[in-house]
């Protein structure tokens, strides 16, 4: 079996406990307006541009994203990378794209890695079939769970789909027993108005179990905006500047009132 990865980032800090090694999925059921992965959208491999420069000469070559790596090719990257691994109680992240786009691959996976030894993770949007949740539970260790708007019509709007499905995954995930880092983009003019984030903070609290054990906010960034350039797409984020580290401040001492550890930044 086979799975299409777009990329892979080792000695990765911010994508669970540790050092990490994340296998980014490709394919994506979302098309959030603020991604910074645009390459991950597809679920088929496609030429992307890739401009570089020396001085003022700018050079272009076409490269591939997306590539099928086997079981065993994940393994072998692992290993090379085990002695990290152990010594900082780190282990594997699948993130994207949607992770879940892939499950027969990715519970192979998991189960593979698992067997070898490794604390696995899971990057999601939330977004898939309850029971393709069901069927990885018993090998994730941790889960980072995506939650971008409660109401439905405006995550439908920023991102293409609703949330129904994935504020029912959230609560089946809870009463899991396994651990779950709640993620939260802060996305100016989206989902940063007090009367939201009071209302998420409420949810946060009604719905909290002992397995949420973290509140991640990531702030909006550009950093990404330059794939959209090579892939010829058009950037809706433009006029959109990050959130200010004082905002960002605030809004963590909001969430602090859920009683459970809030970090700013993955
Ligand atoms: S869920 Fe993540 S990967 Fe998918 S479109 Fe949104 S930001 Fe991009």
């Amino acid at each position: 079996m086979e799975g299409l990865i777009f990329s892979v980032k080792r000695y990765s800090i911010h994508d669970g406990p540790g050092i990490r090694v994340t296998f980014f999925m490709k394919g994506c059921p979302l098309s959030c307006k603020w991604c910074h992965n645009p390459e991950g959208i597809s679920p088929c491999p496609e030429s992307v541009l890739r401009i570089s420069r020396i001085g003022d000469r700018e050079f272009s070559r076409l490269e591939m994203a997306g590539k099928f790596y086997t079981i065993e090719n994940i393994l072998e990257i692992l290993e090379k990378e085990r002695v990290f691994i152990n010594q900082s109680k780190g282990g594997i992240t699948f993130s994207g794209g949607e992770p879940m786009l892939q499950p027969d691959f990715l519970l192979d996976a998991l189960k593979a890695c698992v067997s070898s030894g490794y604390h696995t993770a899971i990057d999601t949007s939330g977004y898939a079939a309850s029971e393709s949740y069901s069927s990885i539970i018993h090998y994730t260790d941790l889960f980072l769970f995506d939650i971008k708007h409660l109401d439905e019509a405006k995550h439908y709007e920023s991102t293409g789909v609703s949330n129904t499905g994935i504020l029912e995954n959230y609560r089946l995930l809870l009463k899991s027993g396994k651990d779950i880092i709640v993620r939260i983009p802060v996305i100016p003019g989206f989902n940063d108005d007090h009367d939201h984030l009071e209302r998420l903070k409420d949810f946060i609290i009604s719905t909290k179990t002992a397995s949420l054990k973290m509140i991640s906010l990531l702030p909006f960034h550009k950093i990404g905006s330059s794939k959209y350039k090579r892939f010829n797409l058009s950037y809706r984020m433009e006029n959109t500047e990050p959130p200010s580290e004082e905002e960002m401040q605030k809004i963590k001492e909001l969430f602090l009132e859920t009683g459970i550890k809030v970090k700013i930044g993955g």
